[in-house]
């Protein structure tokens, strides 16, 4: 799908990038010749069962990750950059990670998150400059629902850090757009933060069940 990457109202991004990442799909952005995220020092998940992405980069690129249920690696950069972001351009596009197809910088801008990789990067500027078209002026509601999820996400720190899902990752981001979409769909009578957790709880674990059964899948 097409998409122009400024003119999507908060809302509908926000909501994209849950289904995508609930349901697998890539994300909507229209990158054009951005290459932002490929230039800014980012770690790349990888999940196990990833098997045609895994073939495609060379072992010595990635580190198996030890800390979830599922096995994972970590594609690392390389010099600033990712190593397989070669001449300006991916060298494995038709088998990037699905971290890369799903990735979407307009929702690390939305929730406010600090972008991962380099202070000084690109993505950074990226995101910069999605902010100055000032995303929320049409989107009141999406605002409203999206600052709540915040606050709890901040509040309720523990919960989520005893799901390992820590400060400044592409999980933060996930769980704050997870939260967003359950808040979204009731801003106009708010359930108790229990409530919203516990909804949370729900899809968190059927996405992460699924990450294991792909795996189980290929066993
Ligand atoms: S920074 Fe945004 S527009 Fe640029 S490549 Fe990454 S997701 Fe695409
Ligand atoms: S795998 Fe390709 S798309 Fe993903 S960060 Fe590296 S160069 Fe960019």
């Amino acid at each position: 799908m097409d998409d122009n990457w400024a003119t999507r109202s908060p809302s509908e991004i926000l909501y994209s990038y849950r289904h995508g990442l609930l349901e697998g799909d890539d994300c909507v952005v229209s990158c054009g010749s951005c290459t932002s995220c490929c230039e800014s020092g980012l770690a790349i998940c990888i999940n196990a069962s990833e098997v045609e992405t895994l073939n495609s980069i060379p072992q010595e690129q990635v580190v198996e990750i030890l800390d979830l249920p599922y096995k994972h690696f970590h594609l690392e950069p390389v010099e600033g950059h990712c190593p397989m972001f070669l001449n300006s351009h991916c060298t494995i596009y038709d088998t990037r990670p699905r971290a890369c197809r799903q990735f979407d910088c307009r929702t690390i801008a939305l929730t406010e998150s600090r972008p991962p990789g380099r202070t000084d990067s690109k993505l950074t500027n990226k995101i910069e400059d999605f902010l100055i078209t000032d995303p929320w002026r049409d989107d009141e509601i999406g605002q409203v629902a999206l600052q709540r999820a915040r606050n709890i996400y901040q509040k309720q720190r523990a919960f989520f850090i005893a799901l390992n899902i820590q400060e400044s990752s592409a999980d933060e981001v996930m769980a704050i757009v997870v939260l967003f979409g359950i808040l979204r769909g009731e801003i106009s009578e708010p359930s108790s933060d229990e409530e919203v957790l516990r909804d949370f709880l729900d899809q968190f674990r059927t996405w992460r069940a699924k990450r294991v059964r792909e795996q189980r899948n290929l066993a």
